[in-house]
């Protein structure tokens, strides 16, 4: 499952959520963003319209950081940066 913010994007890999007993990403995104993580099936799910989720999330990554400490390591999120790949190929970090 997948979902996007404004710059972010939040990949969760739902089969490493089997057996998870914490949800952890489902508690920290209640307690330091605003909770659109929703617990379903006992999976995480996001409800909204991508437009909501766009505007209700604060891209604070506390999910990720929760699921790696407490849950089962299964959130990826990408943050791109701007102009990032320009720097490495001009400084030869690639
Ligand atoms: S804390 Fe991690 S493993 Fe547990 S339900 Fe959330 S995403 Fe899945």
């Amino acid at each position: 499952m997948e979902f996007s913010e404004k710059t972010i994007k939040i990949i969760i890999d739902e089969e490493k959520c089997e057996g998870c007993e914490t949800h952890a990403c489902v508690e920290a995104c209640k307690t330091y963003a605003r909770g659109i993580l929703v617990l379903k099936n006992g999976k995480p799910a996001v409800e909204g319209t991508p437009d909501e989720i766009t505007r209700k999330g604060t891209e604070c990554m506390a999910c990720e950081y929760a699921c790696w400490f407490r849950g089962n390591s299964a959130i990826t999120i990408e943050a791109p940066i701007e102009g990032l790949d320009a720097y490495r190929k001009k400084h030869g970090t690639d």
